[in-house]
């Protein structure tokens, strides 16, 4: 997919420029170099560039790649970029995004919230921001993260089979602890990734790459402009859906899907989305409060909410049901708006 720039008429947005664009990015992913994946970073830089991504993160296991020594084949598109990054693996994993050197990992503490905490310093002594991973993989409480202070960004969605992003009979979904944290007051936002494995075998049941990504609000395709505007929340994230219009602004959500670029997204062979057992097929729209409430549920393609109290958030949810008769959902999360004006 080339980037797409969408017309000025449909985004009354917060940070509004004409230049402003949508870039499509993944920030976890992983290569031969950690011993566990099937692929050099060439290889999976360039699946990355030849599906219509705008940025990547190579973040590899406590292994700092070079962007400026990936070499990628053929015509190189001028709006794909690789953003610098690791992926920071202790008792807890955080993807290091935009950083200029490797930052350490070794701090080990019984304390989770300072294991966090020491990453999100390091991560920023490289110059770069964290996004916590995987919360549920190991499981994460919400009470450790209360304490933990300039940590903006978490995993809402990691693709990875194995990361239990709805909960299960042991753990509450990462929406969930989402949920705790803004009623706590923190500023946290949702991202989607990857964090794939393989580009040599592929199936559902492998952590393949083109399943959960995130869309990106800037003015410029650079390391740092992309970072800072995630930093500061102006972006959604996707397990297939695409938004045409996406407001978050003055304690309002607006939202409308983009149905000709989500359908466009679900003709891809590797996403799959996530299977269900009942529902009817169509797209619904969710706006969750204070508490985790939903507040608002509507059937269609658009829709807005003013927030009530402290914040809002919404999910887009489109349901199909497959010709093989099964049902499946894909998604897309904005981030949350608050009364407060932050
Ligand atoms: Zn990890
Ligand atoms: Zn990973």
């Amino acid at each position: 997919m080339k980037s797409f720039t969408v017309a000025c008429c449909l985004l009354p947005l917060v940070h509004f420029s004409f230049a402003e664009k949508w870039y499509k990015g993944n920030t976890h992913v992983h290569t031969k170099l950690c011993g566990h994946a099937d692929s050099t970073p060439e290889v999976v830089a360039q699946w990355y560039h030849d599906h219509g991504y705008n940025f990547l993160i190579l973040s590899e296991h406590n292994k700092y790649i070079d962007p400026s020594t990936v070499k990628l084949d053929g015509e190189i598109r001028d709006d794909f970029l690789l953003v610098p990054g690791e992926e920071v693996t202790g008792p807890v994993h955080s993807t290091a995004m935009n950083v200029s050197r490797l930052v350490p990992w070794e701090f080990k503490d019984k304390n989770r919230s300072k294991v966090v905490q020491w990453q999100v310093n390091e991560t920023k002594k490289a110059g770069g921001i964290t996004i916590l991973n995987h919360p549920n993989a190991p499981i994460i409480r919400p009470a450790e993260l209360y304490p933990v202070k300039d940590l903006y960004l978490f995993e809402l969605y990691n693709a990875h089979p194995m990361t239990k992003n709805f909960g299960d009979a042991h753990r509450p979904s990462t929406s969930s602890l989402w949920n705790a944290l803004l009623d706590k007051g923190m500023t946290i936002y949702g991202v989607a990734s990857d964090d794939s494995h393989k580009f040599a075998k592929w199936d559902e049941k492998y952590d393949n790459p083109g399943r959960g990504w995130v869309m990106v609000r800037s003015n410029d395709l650079s390391s740092d402009a992309i970072t800072l505007a995630m930093n500061r929340g102006d972006f959604y994230s996707s397990s297939g859906v695409i938004l045409k219009k996406v407001m978050v602004a003055n304690s309002r959500i607006e939202v409308e899907i983009d149905e000709e670029e989500t359908a466009r997204e679900l003709t891809s062979q590797f996403l799959f989305g996530r299977p269900v057992k009942k529902g009817k097929p169509g797209t619904f729209i969710e706006f969750i409060g204070p508490g985790g409430e939903v507040e608002e549920t509507v059937s269609g393609i658009k829709a807005n909410r003013e927030a009530k109290e402290d914040y809002l958030r919404c999910m887009i949810t489109h349901r199909v049901k497959k010709s093989d008769g099964s049902l499946r959902e894909y998604y897309a999360w904005t981030q949350p708006v608050f009364t407060d004006g932050r």
